[in-house]
């Protein structure tokens, strides 16, 4: 099974996983409506050279499309539509092709000695179609009806003759409708069983990089994200800030008021970052106990320096309200803008931040300091 990126929604994954199915199932296909022709004429009576041209032609000229014909990339929901709609117009028109093919060898005299050929191919193509292609039921459907009844036609007007082989092609027919039932839907109960597959995959990607107490993105999710950040400002060129935050004092918290108004402490604190720092570009994270961060893509110093002030100053005004008293709550805070020719690394931009915070600590707390040397 070819992967599917993180990009994906339920519905453009259904079209995908369509497209990549008739994509490989095509291939084949081609080949085989040109042997069978190519047999089919070769083994007439006084082979006409025209003919057997045209429908090589013909049949050549499809299998080059069902090779050629590629699908777009996954993102590309209306073209993959697109895709598979025009792919089925090449089946469509295979299909109807040797339906007709079927019809003249029955009809002409001199394709006798190549009837049995014509007759099984319908049955093998059409067997093929049921199985290979359940994608679509409908569609499927009518490929298997041009493939039959331009046959079917010419058995029927010559039913004194032919009524036994007409008898079992409908027989045939019927059965093959319902195993296309059937395959259908299997193809589907697949196709969903692979999409919740998918969706689980996805939660629990999500879970995991998630805090469960905050719901900020945890330390896992900046690893995952802090460097490849780092590289991209680096090639655009593009100012990323980084702001550091360590609650002061929460040991107290717990020690005076328990774990659990800790827990709702840092919920709190969590709570108004997502007040503060409000752009969809902002990454929030609890990178440990009592220590927070905000990954600011596009961002120069001076601006993370003001939300990031903005931020300490009204915690340290509003503190943390419990049981209707207001306990006091503030933090210290580093903020740093990468610089690409002093950041040796990721590393050790962090590091200049960090050491930021860690002035601020020392220096008395509730205060900002710029990672500036
Ligand atoms: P400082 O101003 O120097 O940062 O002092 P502090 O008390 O904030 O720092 P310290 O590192 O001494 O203590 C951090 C505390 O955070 C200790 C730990 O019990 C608490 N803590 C860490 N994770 C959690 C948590 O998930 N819930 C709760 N309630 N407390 C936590
Ligand atoms: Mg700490
Ligand atoms: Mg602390």
């Amino acid at each position: 099974m070819a992967l599917y990126s993180r990009l994906y929604r339920t519905d453009s994954f259904a079209l995908w996983r369509e497209s990549q199915d008739i994509k490989v199932r095509t291939r084949l296909g081609g080949i085989f409506y040109l042997l069978a022709w190519l047999l089919s004429w070769a083994f007439s009576i006084d082979s006409a050279a025209l003919l057997g041209l045209g429908g090589t032609l013909f049949f050549g000229v499809l299998m080059l499309l069902r090779w050629l014909h590629q699908p777009p990339g996954q993102e590309d929901t209306p073209g993959l539509q697109r895709w598979i709609d025009r792919h089925w117009q090449l089946l469509q028109l295979t299909s109807l092709g040797w339906g007709l093919v079927h019809a003249y060898a029955l009809w002409q005299p001199a394709f006798e000695p190549s009837r049995m050929i014509a007759t099984l191919s319908t049955i093998a193509f059409s067997t093929a179609m049921a199985f290979n292609f359940p994608m679509r039921k409908h569609r499927c459907m009518l490929a298997m009806l041009l493939l039959y009844l331009p046959g079917l036609t010419v058995l029927a007007l010559n039913w004194a003759q032919q009524e036994a082989v007409l008898i079992t092609l409908l027989f045939y027919l019927g059965y093959l409708l319902l195993a296309l039932s059937r395959s259908h839907r299997e193809y589907q109960a697949t196709l969903h069983l692979e999409q919740q597959l998918l969706e689980q995959r996805e939660l629990y990607d999500r879970l995991s990089r998630t805090d469960s107490l905050t719901q900020l993105g945890n330390r896992l999710q900046f690893n995952a994200l802090f460097s490849a950040m780092v590289a991209t400002a680096r090639r655009q060129g593009s100012p990323l800030s980084l702001v550091l935050l360590d609650i002061d004092f929460f040991k107290r918290i717990n020690d005076q008021h328990g774990h659990a108004n800790g827990d709702a402490c840092l919920q709190a604190f969590a709570e108004h970052m997502r007040l503060v720092f409000r752009r969809d570009s902002d990454v929030l994270l609890r990178l440990g106990g009592e220590e927070f961060g905000v990954l600011m893509p596009d961002t120069p110093l001076s601006q993370a320096h003001e939300m990031a002030e903005r931020f300490r100053r009204e915690l340290a005004e509003q503190g943390f309200e419990l049981d209707g008293h207001k306990l006091p709550l503030t933090t210290s805070v580093g903020v740093g803008c990468l610089e690409p020719l002093r950041d040796a690394s990721a590393e050790a931009f962090f590091k200049r931040v960090d050491d930021a915070l860690y002035r601020a600590k020392s220096d008395g707390r509730d205060r900002l300091t710029l990672a500036l040397d």
